[in-house]
């Protein structure tokens, strides 16, 4: 019985390792926010490129504008001069054109100065987030790709921790010995706790004298009355 006890606390020692090699693994979330940073920038990055897009877009189609409005303009200048009108009223009509093409011509000229102006300031900000851009996709790369390898090489660690316990435990004669410390692990971590101190190993809570005493003497399984955890009695040297 007690060597089945010390069997299993070796065991314990294998099931331990694989508990902590998956709590590393769990532990794993740079590469996670990485990746949310970097869609941030690049959501961002998309913005501000549509801005410019737009900015682009109207200051073409202002120059658009302004160049019929000339065009317009002049024709109305030609007729004037090349003897094409005959009638006052045609002149009076043809010059309030003229005057309020031009009124046009200047508002889309000074709307043009605005656009390129605007267009000068999303440049440089697009500038800016394609630097930044360039920067979050190496960054975010080397994050992802660090973790990935951690990851890789803890889940080796863990399949060869494995191996070696399955190993281990065939060896283990007490089956139903074996089916209650898994039990025990499904609540807690650790299905088995040494007294130490007078404390159980496991959660810390002192174990009654006569606990202790009829873990050390008797045949039988003893549990931590506060844990459950399968007690394993060590002689301690006074
Ligand atoms: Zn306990």
């Amino acid at each position: 019985m007690k060597d089945g006890l010390f069997g299993l606390y070796a065991l314990q020692r294998f099931d331990l390792k694989i508990y902590e090699t998956d709590e590393k693994i769990k532990a794993l979330t740079a590469g996670e926010e990485a990746k949310k940073k970097y869609a941030a920038i690049k959501a961002k990055h998309a913005a501000i490129k549509a801005h410019l897009e737009s900015v682009e877009k109207e200051l073409r189609s202002n120059e658009e504008d302004v160049k019929a409005l000339s065009t317009k303009a002049e024709n109305a200048q030609k007729r004037v001069y090349d003897g094409s009108i005959t009638t006052p009223k045609e002149l009076a009509s043809a010059e309030k054109e003229i005057i309020y093409l031009k009124d046009c011509i200047e508002k889309g000229e000074n709307k043009i100065v605005e656009l390129m102006e605007a267009q000068s300031r999303a440049e440089t900000n697009f500038k800016a987030a394609e630097e930044l851009l360039v920067k979050a996709t190496k960054w975010a790369k080397a994050v992802i790709k660090k973790e990935n390898d951690e990851r890789e090489a803890l889940k080796a660690e863990r399949e060869k921790i494995l191996a070696e316990r399955a190993e281990y435990e065939a060896k283990v004669t007490d089956k139903a010995l074996l089916a209650k410390y898994k039990s025990v692990w499904k609540r807690c971590v650790g299905g088995i706790a040494k007294i130490e101190g007078g404390r159980c190993e496991g959660c810390k809570t002192a174990v009654a004298s006569f606990t202790a005493k009829e873990a050390l003497e008797s045949d039988h399984i003893v549990l931590c009355e506060n844990c459950g955890r399968i007690l394993l009695p060590v002689e301690e040297n006074k």
